[in-house]
């Protein structure tokens, strides 16, 4: 494929809440943003049902919604979204340069990371062989492929909670396999689960192995501390147990911890290279709401923009 590059002010790689919010600003303050969609286009909203916790909603929206209608206000206001993974950058600057499998080369002064974070996995060998075959890390994609089947969703945080209460409208049976004596969702969610009559709690055991018949899951291994094992006949696996931060190219230009999220300066989304900045998941380790990746998204646009007012730029 031939490459051509391309001279925009602002790219934004990701179109979750806070990559759509910075669109959103950045095209409100005239610098016709070019938004690159990512894998997941998006982000992890459109793998969730109902959000109740957004502001503004008071009966909820459906984050497939929610996103559709930031990007919508985003195009409203200038900005332009394509479909395309950025692949490789080079932040040595001023000018950076972002590769696109779209075959675009983008030089710009200003790049916007809220590529947001992926699915983590289990990691056991039989997890790999029957992922997509009975194991999914996404119930409101995965779940209505599981009809009044038995299925066993891996978690205690509010992922595990919502995806569990999601599938109890769906399945005869749902397992819940809790790792401590207590789950970490909060205690709305946990309430939920634990008075739906539909979903059983198994407190303090561990997927040992996914059994199956080499085409579909059937059954899952779990064992207590004491190594003590339980056998569980299923028909599906919802593993839900957090998320790892999209930041494998960056590695080589930016400022990263030891989980992988980008750092950003106190109180800003500038990272370690001036006229890169990063907002949402990919560099929010604690909060890690859909409203708070929303309103650094914002910061990242205003930041951007008084970036860009200290550069005498031409061609852009
Ligand atoms: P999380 O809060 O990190 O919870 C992960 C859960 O998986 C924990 O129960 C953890 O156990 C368990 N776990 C981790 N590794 C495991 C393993 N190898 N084997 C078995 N269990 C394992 O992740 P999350 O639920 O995806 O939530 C991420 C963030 O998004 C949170 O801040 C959450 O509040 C937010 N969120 C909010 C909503 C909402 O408000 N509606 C919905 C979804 C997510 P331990 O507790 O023992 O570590």
């Amino acid at each position: 494929m031939d490459l051509k590059t391309e001279r925009v002010k602002v790219l934004i790689l990701g179109t979750g809440p806070a990559g759509l919010t910075c669109a959103i600003y950045a095209a409100r303050f005239n610098l016709n943003p070019i938004v690159y969609e990512g894998h997941r286009p998006g982000g992890q909203l459109t793998t969730t049902s109902i959000v109740e916790n957004f502001p503004g909603f008071p009966d909820g929206i459906l984050g497939a919604e929610l996103i559709e209608n930031m990007k919508k206000q985003s195009i409203k206001y200038g900005a332009e979204i394509r479909y395309g993974i950025a692949t490789k950058v080079d932040f040595t600057g001023p000018i950076h340069k972002v590769w696109i499998d779209d075959g675009n080369l983008i030089e710009t002064p200003v790049v916007v990371i809220a590529t947001g974070a992926t699915a983590k996995y289990l990691g056991l060998p039989s997890e790999e062989k029957y992922i997509g075959k009975g194991v999914s890390a996404c119930a409101t994609c995965d779940g209505l492929f599981y009809k009044n089947k038995t299925v066993a969703v891996i978690g205690g945080g509010d992922s595990a909670c919502e995806e569990a209460t999601y599938l109890s409208n769906i399945c005869k049976k749902v397992y819940m396999i809790v790792r401590r004596n207590e789950m970490r969702a909060s205690k709305i969610l946990q309430q939920r689960v634990l008075s739906n009559p539909k979903i059983e709690i198994i407190f303090e055991h561990q997927p040992k192995e996914i059994i199956g018949d080499n085409n579909i899951v059937t059954g899952l291994v779990i064992i207590d501390k004491n190594n003590n094992e339980k056998i569980l006949n299923l028909d599906g696996i919802f593993v839900a147990i957090g998320h790892k931060p999209n930041t494998e190219i960056f590695k080589p230009f930016l400022e990263i911890d030891e989980n992988g999220y980008i750092l950003t300066k106190p109180n800003s989304t500038q990272t370690n290279v001036p006229g890169v900045f990063a907002c949402g998941d990919v560099q929010d380790k604690f909060y890690k709401q859909a409203v708070v990746a929303a309103g650094s998204g914002c910061m990242a646009a205003i930041e951007a923009e008084k970036y860009l007012q200290t550069l005498k730029l031409e061609n852009f």
